[in-house]
């Protein structure tokens, strides 16, 4: 079973002879994204190989459209904890690589990463992405999941973490079953290439097994974890291969399990400490834009994160086609927010901090949002698909992006200008909840927040 899922070989053929299609058919393929129901790995081919200028705007419309119709206005915040980077496999593109005897190599205590929870939440966030090396010896999943109770054990006057997302080496069902116990949200694993001869050529140490990575979601979700998540480091092969392998892999999961993943990642590579590797196929801005939306409209359900490894530009215009989750203030040094400390494990270009991001976004319109109740309400995998495809899920999401926000507002804004605009925008997306129920009680929610209430949600 685990052999067929990317088809290396159909992967290449769809690619050769989709080289160039009439615009006739590329007409049947966007009339086709816009009923949200995907397309095919052969669509996706057609998509990715045409040149043609005022196609490719005309994707970005479609994928935008696509968009708003499924995420609407909201982009989910969250920022990267790195609790250590001792690691055991020697990656070419990573700085954390276990050949880099330079490195002074870190792994937080419990107390550590107390503080740098309360850094993350002190600067407005309310969720996390854990992340560490691979290393059984000084990063057991023990570590990782008495890290996560500590984290969530953390309370300030400011609020807490009330979402932990992890992102760390492929294991086993009995370690995801610690994982799911722990009260993760997503657990996130990017396959890097789904091209194996790539894949060898950049990996030794446990990682270099590509089967064991790329069956992982499969664990994960054997053990429990129904929202998982997938991705590719752009850079290392061809894009297109990668996009058309990325949900074939969505797809497989799919129909093996009933349900697809919770979120694409699209990290592209970026220069780091002691890394010489550059990549052999890098990407360029405008193919990464394509890239998204051509993942925007072929898996429509599945939610799409960017980092701060992209630049603040490229962020605001992949927000508008199809990214609906995003960190922002990230550091990805081990215990390094709030320190001196330098050796990221890469550098990163959107450097803002949080209230810079939010003010950026909402002069565009985008509705910031804290919101973690889907995961606290029971809401993951098919629940939450079943909830997406049909449409109901705006009926939480909008209303707790508000609610999320408004507490934003009180507690962290610190400009006048971001508090004031913020009102604003939060008055003119609650005028826009259809439902005079919801929207009643949203806007007594928003007065007890006002007044001092905290942690509302649907
Ligand atoms: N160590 C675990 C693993 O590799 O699966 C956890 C994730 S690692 C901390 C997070 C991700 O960072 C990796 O999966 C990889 O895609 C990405 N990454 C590593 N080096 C990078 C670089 N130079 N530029 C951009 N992303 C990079
Ligand atoms: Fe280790 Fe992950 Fe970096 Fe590879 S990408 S060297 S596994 S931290």
């Amino acid at each position: 079973m685990t052999q067929n899922i990317i088809d290396e070989k159909n992967i290449h053929s769809i690619l050769e002879t989709t080289k160039s299609s009439p615009l006739a058919k590329m007409q049947e393929i966007f009339e086709k994204a816009k009923e949200k129901k995907g397309l095919s790995l052969q669509e996706a081919g057609m998509l990715a190989n045409s040149k043609d200028t005022s196609l490719l705007l005309e994707l970005f419309r479609i994928a935008g459209s696509v968009k708003e119709d499924i995420y609407g206005e909201r982009l989910v915040f969250f920022a990267p904890l790195y609790i250590s980077d001792f690691c055991v496999n020697d990656c070419t593109y990573c700085n954390f690589h276990s050949s880099n005897t330079g490195l002074s190599r870190r792994k937080l205590s419990l107390e550590q990463i107390e503080e740098q929870a309360r850094f993350i939440i002190s600067m407005g966030h309310k969720r996390i992405l854990l992340e560490c090396g691979e290393d059984p010896l000084h990063n057991p999943i023990d570590y990782t999941v008495h890290a996560i109770q500590r984290i969530y054990e953390t309370k300030t006057d400011k609020g807490n973490i009330r979402r932990i997302n992890v992102n760390v080496a492929a294991t086993s069902k009995d370690d995801y079953i610690r994982l799911k116990a722990a009260g993760i949200g997503t657990y996130q694993l990017f396959q890097e290439t789904y091209h194996q001869a790539t894949y060898a050529s950049l990996h030794r140490g446990p990682k270099a097994d590509y089967q064991r990575q790329l069956t992982a979601p499969c664990r994960a979700f054997e053990a429990g974890i129904d929202d998982f998540g997938m991705g590719v480091l752009f850079g290392l092969y061809d894009w297109r291969f990668e996009v058309l392998a990325l949900i074939a892999h969505a797809q497989f999961m799919e129909k093996e399990y009933g349900v697809g993943p919770h979120t694409f990642s699209v990290p592209r590579f970026r220069p780091a400490p002691t890394v010489t590797f550059r990549p052999g196929h890098p990407v360029s801005d405008s193919d990464f834009l394509k890239l998204v939306a051509i993942l925007r409209i072929c898996v429509p359900y599945t939610g799409m994160i960017l980092s701060t490894r992209e630049s603040p530009e490229i962020r605001k215009a992949a927000f508008k086609i199809g990214i609906s989750q995003a960190s922002a203030a990230s550091c990805t040094v081990t215990g390094g927010y709030g320190s001196k400390a330098s050796q990221p494990q890469f550098e990163i270009t959107d450097e803002r901090s949080l209230e810079e991001v939010i003010k950026d976004i909402i002069s565009d319109g985008f509705l910031p949002s804290f919101c973690t109740a889907c995961y606290r309400s029971g809401r993951t995998g098919e629940r939450f698909m079943g909830l997406s495809k049909t449409g109901h899920i705006h009926t939480f999401c909008r209303p707790n992006a508000l609610l999320t926000f408004a507490e934003y507002l009180e507690d962290f804004a610190k400009s006048n200008g971001v508090y004031v605009k913020g009102k604003e925008l939060i008055a003119t997306y609650l005028a826009q909840i259809n439902d005079e129920a919801v929207r009643d009680e949203t806007k007594r929610r928003l007065i007890a927040i006002a007044q001092g209430r905290r942690d509302l949600y649907f």
